[in-house]
């Protein structure tokens, strides 16, 4: 029997005072009800990220902590990206809990999925992915776009859980090993699956952004979905093998058939057939070398390991 553990909620929070004071009184809620049910230890904490806002939610998260020790909260030098807010949450999270669970901010997911994911670690699981039951409430466009991203992961090998976004529980012993995982290009979902240890899902039902606009407008949803393909799998660099294969095979029947046309006289009037291949060809290979340009770029950035994120103040430290 374990003992009863210390929670950690890690919240990031990028411009989000809207949501902020009913996610708070919500939090208080539910941490008060699982920490009076000995659920969770009376240390158990509400852990805030202030991913460089440029409102005022920062001071907020340092109000609550001042009225209330539930709440606690540490901020970015600068805005990282929900990512690397999410991994200083948890890295910073880990030193104080025995297990972590990370949430957005904006009340999109159930919060009373939690009981359910404490559940499943007091039985043994190590990681517990919440998925999402439906997308009935997100607009046509997003689910579309959304899901054909899994579908492709699955396609590229990647081992990603299908509608899994980031409410997940971890254990601290599964963070420990996760602090080993120094790459810079993130897809925390994606590489958990890579830890290993006893997993589990839940199913939870996603709600509509309680307030404010979604913080991932669809260029960040592209180049997070692009890092996610590029950062698992280089399936992309075999495609261009193979197409590039193919178009060799093409062009030796092409170079069959011009040649029989000349034996047979007839002077063909190739310039459609030229401009047309010049133009396809040359496309296909400034995709190709852009997609090659892709994962040396990353490797760039690898080789830098530049810190993923500064801390400039943790309300656990005062
Ligand atoms: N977020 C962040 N940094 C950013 C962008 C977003 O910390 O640069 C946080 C945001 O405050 C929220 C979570 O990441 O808690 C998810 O963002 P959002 O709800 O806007 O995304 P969506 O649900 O629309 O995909
Ligand atoms: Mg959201």
């Amino acid at each position: 029997m374990k003992r009863v553990p210390i929670l950690y909620v890690v919240i990031p929070c990028y411009n989000e005072e809207e949501v902020l004071p009913e996610n708070t009184k919500r939090m208080k809620e539910k941490m008060t009800s699982l920490i009076k049910n000995k659920i969770i230890s009376p240390n158990s904490k509400v852990m805030y990220v202030n991913d460089g806002s440029k409102d005022n939610t920062w001071s907020i998260i340092k109000q609550n902590h001042e009225k209330e020790p539930l709440f606690t909260g540490i901020t970015l030098s600068r805005n990282r990206g929900h990512q690397n807010a999410l991994l200083a949450g948890l890295m910073t999270a880990k030193e104080y809990a025995d297990v972590v669970i990370s949430m957005d901010a904006d009340l999109q997911d159930d919060i009373n999925a939690i009981d359910q994911m404490l559940k499943k670690y007091l039985n043994g699981a190590d990681v517990v992915y919440g998925v999402r039951k439906s997308r009935e409430k997100d607009t046509f466009f997003k689910r579309f776009t959304a899901e054909s991203f899994y579908k492709i992961m699955k396609f590229l090998g990647a081992d990603v859980i299908y509608n899994h976004a980031d409410y997940r529980l971890t254990s601290k012993k599964v963070l420990d090993e996760f602090s080993n995982f120094k790459e810079v290009n993130l897809f925390l979902r994606g590489m958990f699956p890579l830890i290993g240890y006893q997993s589990d899902i839940i199913y939870y039902d996603r709600n509509e952004r309680f307030a404010g606009e979604s913080k991932y407008p669809l260029k960040k949803m592209l180049n997070f979905a692009w890092d996610g393909i590029t950062s698992f799998s280089v399936k992309p660099l075999r495609f261009i093998c193979i197409t590039g294969f193919l178009i060799l095979l093409i062009s030796i029947i092409i170079m069959i058939y011009s040649l029989v046309q000349k034996v047979l006289g007839n002077t063909v009037d190739g310039w459609t057939f030229l401009s047309i291949s010049i133009w396809f060809i040359g496309g296909l290979q400034m995709i190709s070398i852009g997609i090659i340009g892709e994962y040396i770029g990353k490797m760039y950035n690898e080789t830098k390991q530049r810190p993923r994120y500064i801390i400039s103040e943790n309300l656990e430290e005062n």
